[in-house]
């Protein structure tokens, strides 16, 4: 028979295998850490949510819903249901399902896989990881400093260097709109200078002509009415709020007037932490509407969305050495008789805490102990036919204190056998091994 044709993963879907787990691993402590030490208790909603929950509450004319979506109909039931895209709306959703701002506001975060059809390339994947943190119900700028202060914290934490703050404030819609009224008006009156784009856009998007890249109309965009502009006192109060309270704490930013994320439901502060090489790792800002607008008791909120996988390619760039200790003992055991006692061995050491690999599929004593040195254990037990007749095991350092060369071995009753281990692993803890 021949062999089987290979089925391949879904192209943009990453699996991470268990060399790259240490990484995934220190993230996510750090983030549960930090997100105890700010008070936000996570909340778990499913992968898939209904597609109207993403078309109402993302925005119609966004990338994610024009063209990112993983939608499909349920062949049993024909439900519309969609891989969400991203975490904020279904937290909405169960916020509103479970009326979770009954009694005042609430600090939630996620984490979990998000699902996008864009072109997969570095840093841009078809399913995705993102850790968020929704604070709902307050309206205050100190909520949206809290959130940015949390990102940072989590940057130090995870040791990350070359991140930047950029903020801004998009002010309210009203707002908005009389800004777009004014851009409008003003490329209107320089139509002869605009290129075939920007007049498709003049009328559809006035904001992205301000994205254009090309050199003859640059004049004309830096001369553009500029949101802040319009900003009413309310929004201008708001924003400079934000600003003294990351002042006070020494938080270093930069105001970006360009800067309006993807997103349709956004308000009033906006900010983004940017690497040194330009990939954007947080994106968040503060999104009023949006509880409304999903059929809850309006209620402000503000947070913002990691890019997972952005942060850790970044940690092992900064810290290209960092890799998990694997399990702490390997059992390696000779002659048909040794295998229960040694197994009784493992349990008894896993019974203290220890990470404990017990050898299986026999092999001679060389093999056992390749498998032993590879498996990143720190010592060996070894469990021979005659050394457990007599009540013992010898134990042997894979991970030689003093150097490689200078390896020991010792004979340890089996009793005592588990306290040995964890004393050894101490003391070459305390020695720096
Ligand atoms: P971009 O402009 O890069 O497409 P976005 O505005 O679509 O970003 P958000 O929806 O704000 O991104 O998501 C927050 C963060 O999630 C981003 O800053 C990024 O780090 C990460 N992210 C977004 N899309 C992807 C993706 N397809 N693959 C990996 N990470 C992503
Ligand atoms: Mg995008």
């Amino acid at each position: 028979m021949g062999k089987a044709e290979r089925i391949q993963g879904v192209r943009g879907m990453n699996d991470v295998l268990p060399d790259d787990e240490p990484w995934w691993q220190r993230f996510e402590d750090a983030v549960a850490a930090v997100m105890r030490a700010y008070g936000y208790r996570r909340i778990r909603t499913p992968i898939v949510e209904p597609t109207p929950l993403f078309v109402r509450g993302i925005g119609e004319v966004t990338d994610i819903v024009e063209k990112e979506m993983y939608s499909f109909t349920d062949a049993l039931n024909g439900e519309a249901l969609t891989l969400r895209p991203e975490c904020t709306a279904g937290v909405v959703r169960a916020v509103i399902e479970h009326n979770l701002l009954y009694d005042g506001p609430k600090r939630l975060w996620y984490d979990g896989p998000m699902f996008r059809h864009e072109r997969p390339q570095k840093g841009r994947y078809r399913q995705f990881h993102q850790v968020g943190a929704e604070a709902m119900g307050f309206a205050g700028p100190d909520a949206d400093a809290e959130v940015i202060l949390l990102g940072k914290r989590l940057w130090d934490e995870l040791g990350l260097t070359g991140v930047a703050l950029e903020i801004n404030s998009l002010g309210q819609a009203g707002e908005r709109n009389a800004h777009r009224a004014a851009l409008i008006a003003h490329f209107d009156a320089h139509a002869e200078q605009l290129d075939a784009d920007a007049r498709r856009r003049l009328h559809t998007n006035p904001l992205r002509i301000l994205d254009t890249k090309n050199p003859a109309m640059q004049a004309l965009v830096e001369a553009a009415p500029r949101l802040d502009q319009f900003l009413g006192a309310e929004s201008q109060a708001h924003f400079a709020g934000v600003q003294q309270l990351l002042d006070a704490r020494g938080v270093a930013y930069r105001i970006n007037p360009r800067l309006v994320r993807g997103l349709d439901y956004y308000n009033l502060t906006v900010f983004e932490w940017v690497t040194d090489d330009g990939l954007t790792i947080c994106g968040g800002g503060r999104y009023d509407p949006l509880i409304a607008m999903l059929g809850g008791n309006a209620a402000p909120a503000c947070g913002f969305a990691i890019g997972v996988e952005r942060v850790l390619e970044r940690m092992r760039r900064t810290h290209p050495d960092e890799a998990g200790a694997r399990c702490d003992v390997y059992v390696v055991h000779m002659g048909g008789a040794a295998l229960g006692p040694a197994l009784q061995v493992a349990e008894r050491m896993r019974d203290v805490g220890l990470a404990v690999i017990l050898h299986c599929g026999g092999g001679s004593f060389k093999s056992q102990f390749k498998r032993a040195d590879a498996s990143g254990a720190r010592f060996a037990v070894i469990a021979g036919e005659e050394e457990l007749a007599r009540g013992e095991v010898s134990m042997k350092w894979l991970r030689a204190p003093g150097g490689p060369g200078a390896s020991r071995q010792e004979t340890v009753a089996l009793d005592a056998l588990a306290d040995r281990v964890v004393g050894a692993l101490l003391a070459a803890d305390n020695e720096g091994i």
